[in-house]
């Protein structure tokens, strides 16, 4: 089970802009900086949200077969063109990656934030892990028979 889920592979600016134009991404950019994307979650696989057009639009976005899938409820979205709806609510959803949606693990934050705790403060966290985590106990027992890093240097 990915549990990262396949948006981080697919969902890119790029991905975006390639599948809507040059045209409805900027309109669909313009849209998410004035804050008209509400409702964003991510159920079973799909992003939905709410986007407030001439009238309050769904959006769905999903993945399939390595591609992004979309459904709006405007007109556009209903021709199977990736509408600026679309476009606000995927640009939204890359804005936030920590926020509610951040289920997927963002490895460079968490080296970046691991960076910032103090030695005493990891050793506290891993500590309070290891007491109900067997596996990890295990880990770091392994670990600690095989100092120096990885096994690659062959000291004499
Ligand atoms: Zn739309």
């Amino acid at each position: 089970m990915t549990t990262a889920g396949p948006f981080a592979n697919i969902l890119h600016q790029e991905t975006i802009r390639r599948l809507a134009g040059d045209r409805t991404f900027e309109r669909g950019r313009v849209y998410q900086s004035e804050g008209r994307v509400s409702d964003l979650a991510r159920q079973s696989g799909a992003l939905t949200a709410k986007v407030a057009g001439e009238t309050e639009y769904l959006v769905r976005l999903w993945v399939k077969d390595d591609n992004l899938a979309f459904h709006c409820s405007c007109p556009v979205g209903q021709e199977q063109t990736f509408c600026k709806h679309a476009v606000a609510v995927a640009l939204t959803w890359l804005a936030s990656p920590r926020g509610m949606l951040a289920a997927s693990l963002d490895k460079d934050a968490v080296a970046a934030a691991l960076d910032g705790i103090p030695r005493t403060g990891l050793v506290e966290l891993l500590m309070e892990e290891a007491a109900q985590n067997a596996a990890l106990r295990e880990r770091i027992l392994e670990r600690a028979k095989t100092p120096g890093g990885p096994p690659s240097g062959r000291k004499s």
